[in-house]
């Protein structure tokens, strides 16, 4: 079926890609109704880094979220990479490509980000709570979604934000089991304070089979994460306490050792194999949901948002509802399947046990020639991505 543009858009996943999705579609013209599964709208207790690729998406349809995002969170100007007690490997500088792009990167709390995207939304989000879909039928005149208490919905597209265990995901895909990243990752915002964590402070510390990462995102908090290598099978060890959590930083920089304060909660940091069809007749994937990658890159975030602008960008003038979101996959596929590949090298790089290896890798980033990096850079925080 034929139509001037859809009318309403199901987006079902209320994350930072559904409610980025929620933005840009309304910002061209469609209604949109969002579905989430839980019972309120939990953001989560930590934080994200959020590159400037995806403000400067979001700029190309007029929706500016730098003055939220300047008011919540916290610019950061370098990203240094320290040795595990602290002392300099490279530290990569930002600013200067921030300035040329004229949009800077933060780390920011997440139930901050989802503020500066509820806002950008506008008011009188329709979003309903307690919806957990469970499947959809797509036909020549619309879409129907089904949730677990029987309540249908009918929309002219779906959009499947429902992350990295996404329902509507395994209705298109073959069934995929998620890759192990082999190792474990605690997390946590806390209140912070330390002479060396000054604003905009953020740094990568790099130990053998183990990393530590610190930034300041803004009003006195801090956000740090913390890796070790445990391999997939090893279940049991694989849940630590706060205290153990503790012994495995033990002689890491005072910064470090000082900001594990809370219990954290330990995850397991994964991925999947790269999926390529995101979608079917009337339905396809947004964000976690599509192309779930590792977190080495700061990066999944801001590839949800750049989802839902291509995908507005797509169904702005739509005629043909199902080529328009195949076209919206096949403009997102070569980007994202490039990330989700650059993230796992680099997380493997960064997660290098042996002596040896972890030495040279250091050597390496300590001594490699700037211009190493800033074309890379400059690829992944820009937008348009060059080329
Ligand atoms: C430890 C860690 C650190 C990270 N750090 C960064 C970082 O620094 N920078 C960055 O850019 N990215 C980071 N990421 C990745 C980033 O969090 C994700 O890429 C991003 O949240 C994806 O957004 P999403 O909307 O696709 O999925 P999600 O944020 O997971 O949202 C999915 C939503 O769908 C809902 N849902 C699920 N199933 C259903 C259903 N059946 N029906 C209805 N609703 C449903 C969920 O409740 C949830 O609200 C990190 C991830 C992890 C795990």
């Amino acid at each position: 079926m034929t139509r001037r543009s859809p009318r309403k858009a199901l987006i079902v996943g209320a994350g930072i890609g559904g409610l980025a999705a929620a933005a840009t579609l309304r910002r061209v013209g469609v209604e949109v109704q969002i579905f989430e599964r839980a019972a309120e709208l939990r953001p989560g207790t930590t934080a994200v880094s959020l590159m400037s690729n995806a403000i400067l998406a979001l700029r190309t349809l007029d929706i500016d979220i730098a003055p939220g995002l300047d008011k919540r969170g916290e610019v950061f100007d370098e990203l240094k990479f320290l040795t595990r007690r602290g002392r300099p490997i490279r530290a990569m500088p930002f600013r200067e490509l921030a300035n040329r792009l004229g949009a800077s990167n933060y780390a920011v709390h997440r139930a901050d980000l989802q503020q500066t995207l509820l806002d950008a939304i506008g008011g009188d989000q329709a979003i309903e709570l307690n919806a957990a879909a469970t499947e959809f039928v797509t036909g020549d005149d619309g879409v129907e979604v089904t949730f677990e208490d029987g309540r249908k919905a009918a929309g002219d597209v779906l959009i499947g934000a429902d992350g990295f265990n996404s329902t509507i995901r395994r209705q298109v895909a073959v069934a995929d089991d998620p890759r192990p990243g082999n190792y474990m990752c605690w997390l946590a915002t806390v209140p912070f304070g330390h002479p060396r964590v000054t604003k905009g402070y953020a740094a990568h510390y790099w130990g053998r089979g183990q990393r530590f990462g610190l930034a300041d995102i803004g009003h006195g908090r801090a956000y740090w994460w913390g890796t070790k290598n445990i391999p997939a099978g090893a279940s049991g060890s694989r849940r630590l306490g706060k205290e153990q959590v503790a012994g495995l930083f033990a002689g890491w920089a005072d910064e470090v050792q000082e900001a594990i304060r809370v219990t954290p909660e330990g995850i397991t940091a994964q991925d999947r194999p790269f999926l390529q069809r995101w979608g079917t007749g009337r339905m396809t994937l947004l964000g976690d949901a599509a192309h779930p990658m590792l977190v080495s890159l700061g990066q999944g975030a801001a590839l949800a948002i750049e989802d839902a602008v291509v995908l507005a960008e797509h169904l702005k003038e739509a005629t043909e509802l199902p080529s328009a979101l195949r076209g919206y996959e096949d403009r997102r596929r070569p980007r994202t399947e490039a990330l989700v590949a650059e993230a796992r090298a680099l997380s493997e790089t960064e997660q290098l046990e042996g002596p040896f290896a972890s030495r040279m890798r250091d050597l390496y980033f300590r001594f490699a020639p700037p211009s190493k990096f800033t074309s890379q850079n400059e690829a992944v925080l820009t937008w348009p991505p060059p080329g």
